[in-house]
């Protein structure tokens, strides 16, 4: 049986739900930061955490960010998260979503669950069949439901943005780039970026991945504690959050970092710190909104045409925050928060 926890409003999120199940080895975190532009969307990540307290905290500081890029991205949604402590290869199966599809029918809609880190779209469908509070699923409308092309697409149209205002062309053609993280993602923007002439060095914890990738871009592999500080003109993290600390500021041998990584900075100030060395950093929250700009279209309909034109339309949205910081004296990060935080006050 699902036995919730704790259910409660904390500090400045909503609610958050913490809730188990014994007979399938369930431990979710789900955390909705604000429901006042739309009911709050984010997805699953299913993740081996090291401890529960690794677990709420980072469905905290996910649930935050979908807030933020909701609202960057204009879009009518909320922020939430939620994590599903333990290793998907061995806890995935039927029983388990069905138990988690009452951790999120507690929220009654006010929460919809998608695709993120370890879920998958048949992980979506398969909690789909007990819950009406999912999106990132395969639409009439002609879309499969994965998300992560989508928000490549929106990665590497933020790339292209930086790089322009770096050397003022609007191609990549020539840019050294490297793409930590060749998975859902990283390995999508590789093929993208190598299509468009960039010159590629990628990196994966997987080496099979990583294997991959290369033979079919023509990249070269990278070891994956090299691959942050190996020269380039655009680092594209793809992997996991934090990888911009102030004792890895001081590694980075690029121009510009642009990626998908949620929460790549350990704390803001790091972008400050990036600044000060001469490196930009579009605002991960903003680079990579092309996933989520898909899965809220699917609460009104898909419309293939639409989303690609919002997904591109993250190029004109890190020209803007570009040229906004040059003006202002700041990092495209202020820009992009201030930006965010007023659409957040005007909806509350
Ligand atoms: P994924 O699990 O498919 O891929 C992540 C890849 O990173 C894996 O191949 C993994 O082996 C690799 N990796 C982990 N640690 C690494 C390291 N230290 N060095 C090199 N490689 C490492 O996940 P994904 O869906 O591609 O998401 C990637 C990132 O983008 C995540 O931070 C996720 O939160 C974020 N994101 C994803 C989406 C989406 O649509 N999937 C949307 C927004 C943000």
């Amino acid at each position: 049986m699902m036995r919730v926890v704790d259910d409660a409003a904390v500090g400045a999120f909503e609610r958050v739900v913490h809730a188990v199940d014994d007979d399938t080895g369930l431990t979710a975190v789900v955390a909705v930061r604000t429901t006042a532009r739309g009911p709050a969307v984010g997805g699953t990540r299913f993740h081996a955490y090291a401890s529960g307290a690794c677990a709420a905290i980072d469905a905290l500081r996910l649930a935050d960010a979908m807030a933020l890029k909701a609202a960057a991205a204009g879009l009518p949604v909320g922020g939430g998260k939620a994590v599903i402590a333990g290793d998907p290869r061995r806890l995935r199966c039927a029983a388990l979503w069905r138990a988690y599809a009452g951790v999120i029918d507690l929220f009654g809609g006010s929460y919809y669950t998608a695709e993120d880190v370890g879920t998958t779209v048949a992980d979506m469908a398969a909690l789909r069949r007990h819950t009406p509070y999912v999106l990132g699923l395969a639409d009439a409308g002609g879309w499969d439901g994965d998300p992560s092309p989508l928000t490549a697409r929106g990665v590497v149209a933020a790339v292209r943005a930086a790089w322009e205002a770096e050397t003022d062309r609007d191609d990549v053609r020539g840019a050294r780039v490297v793409v930590q993280g060749v998975g859902k993602v990283g390995g999508a923007v590789a093929d993208l970026l190598a299509a468009e002439g960039a010159r590629l060095w990628i990196s994966d914890a997987d080496p099979a991945r990583a294997d991959a990738a290369a033979a079919r871009t023509g990249a070269a592999a990278l070891a994956p504690e090299a691959a942050i500080a190996h020269p380039c003109d655009v680092l594209v993290p793809c992997a996991m959050g934090g990888v911009l600390r102030p004792e890895t500021v001081p590694t980075l041998r690029c121009r510009w970092v642009v990626g998908s990584a949620n929460n790549q900075l350990s704390h803001d100030g790091v972008a400050g710190l990036l600044a000060a060395r001469g490196i930009g950093y579009v605002p991960d929250f903003v680079a990579n909104a092309g996933g989520l700009i898909a899965v809220a279209e699917q609460l009104n309909g898909w419309d293939a045409e639409r989303v690609g034109e919002r997904v591109e339309g993250i190029g004109a949205a890190v020209r803007e925050l570009i040229g906004e910081a040059r003006a202002n004296g700041g990092t495209p990060l202020d820009a992009a928060l201030r930006r965010a935080h007023a659409e957040l006050v005007a909806a509350s």
